[in-house]
């Protein structure tokens, strides 16, 4: 099973099961890497995730849909390249965008909100000092307690 990811359902703090393969495109990893998590999801991306950039036939195909549907407007051009691309590989897109979901629906390309049961792991962000290693459950520029930075790091939700 092949799933193609947007940028959001990896913020929402997911990991990604070892048992499907996943994939996004370049425009959702640069995105990701701009975000505060990069770091720490630099290592997840490179392994779990393949990157791959859809093709210009399957990019018109998804512009042409989402002009008929109305949708166009509501779309990124990453959110053009996630459609294009789920559709190239046949795979389920990941995604709570209404829009995405709404042209994936007209051209039969399977799709799940990202915060559906089964498919990923639901985590919560927490930050740990590099200093003195205390937990902490807020983000903050450094640690109260000894001035070191924190870095965020994955809690699995009980
Ligand atoms: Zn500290």
């Amino acid at each position: 099973m092949k799933y193609v990811i947007d940028a959001t359902v990896i913020r929402s703090g997911m990991t990604f099961s070892g048992e499907f393969e996943w994939y996004m495109t370049p425009s959702v990893k640069d995105e990701i890497m701009r975000g505060k998590l990069a770091r720490d999801l630099e290592l997840l991306t490179d392994i779990s995730i393949k990157t791959m950039e859809p093709s210009p036939e399957n990019l018109e195909k998804i512009r042409e849909t989402a002009e008929k549907t109305g949708d166009i407007g509501r779309l990124s051009n990453t959110d053009i390249d996630i459609l294009a691309l789920g559709l190239e590989l046949g795979a389920t897109i990941l995604s709570d965008d209404y829009s995405i979901q709404n042209v994936a629906k007209v051209l039969g390309i399977d799709y799940r909100g990202g915060a559906e049961k089964g498919i990923t792991e639901v985590y919560n962000w927490h930050w740990r000092c590099r200093g003195c290693g205390r937990f902490f459950d807020e983000e903050a520029k450094e640690c109260p307690v000894c001035g070191s930075e924190l870095r965020s790091v994955r809690k699995k939700k009980q």
